[in-house]
């Protein structure tokens, strides 16, 4: 049997690769064939791949870690910006402080690791993902802040999708429902709250990080060469509309 290897030859940043989402994103595409270089916070990398610790909300880290990667593969052809945090607060109840840190963590991050990979990607071309959330595209309570920067994340993708294609540099996002991971893991805690998180995806289930996993390769790879600027729910039907009768 022919096994297709989806990323063969292609080198792979991954930001929050430590954990949740981002680690199964860099196992999949390790075992697609690709060289990944993990980068985090605080950083358990999977056997294989090259381990960069980096807080991709500091341009001077964000900056060592595009070098080292550089330095390592010469190139980078795929940048997956999923490294977030959430704060479940509303806007009266939100500190300034933790308004800034989520932006920053969540949005000035994409800005930084996108502009200093994309110089590396001109010349022949690349595909960027970055990781919005349903909460980008739909209102969802309680979540001031985290929407915010999902929503920002969004309009960002498009943004770079039209500026960047001219060097076939593809731009797209990927809007996850709830998801179970060490993020969720506080609200996921709570029976009553998974019964009723679960109730909202139609397809009856909470996301599982390879859920996400696969949508992200799938836009990293060829087979995604004529997609960019879209936000693609991976949701389990979450934004789809309302799966009560009515
Ligand atoms: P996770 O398991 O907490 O993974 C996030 C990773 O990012 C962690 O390893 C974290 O490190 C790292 N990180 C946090 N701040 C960082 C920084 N400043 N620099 C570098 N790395 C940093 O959560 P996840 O659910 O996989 O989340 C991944 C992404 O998916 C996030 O952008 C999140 O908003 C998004 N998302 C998640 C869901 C969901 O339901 N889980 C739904 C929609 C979107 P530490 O653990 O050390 O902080």
């Amino acid at each position: 049997m022919i096994e297709l290897v989806r990323l063969a030859g292609k080198i792979v940043l991954v930001t929050g690769a430590g954990s949740g989402i981002g680690r199964a994103t860099a196992i999949l595409c390790a075992r697609e064939g690709a060289r990944v270089i993990a980068a985090d916070i605080s950083l358990e990398p999977a056997s294989g791949q090259l381990a960069v610790q980096a807080d991709v909300s500091d341009s001077e880290q964000v900056q060592a870690m595009v070098q080292r990667a550089i330095q390592e593969y010469g190139t980078i052809d795929v940048l997956f910006n999923n490294a977030g945090i959430a704060v479940r607060q509303t806007v009266a109840e939100q500190s300034e402080q933790d308004w800034d840190r989520v932006i920053q963590v969540n949005v000035r991050s994409v800005f930084l690791c996108s502009k200093y990979t994309i110089p590396h990607m001109m010349a022949r071309g690349g595909s960027i993902i970055n990781m919005a959330s349903v909460v980008g595209i739909t209102g969802v309570r309680n979540r001031a802040a985290y929407s915010t920067s999902k929503g920002a994340i969004v309009a960002l993708t498009r943004n770079m999708a039209l500026d960047y294609a001219q060097y076939g540099i593809r731009v797209n996002c990927v809007c996850p429902g709830f998801t179970e991971t060490p993020l969720t893991r506080g609200l996921l805690s709570n029976p009553a709250a998974v019964a009723k998180l679960t109730a909202l995806h139609p397809l009856g289930r909470l996301g599982r990080p390879e859920d996400i996993a696969a949508a992200v390769l799938f836009l990293a790879s060829d087979e995604a060469a004529w997609i960019t600027g879209v936000a693609l729910p991976v949701d389990g039907g979450f934004t789809a509309g309302h799966a009560t009768d009515v």
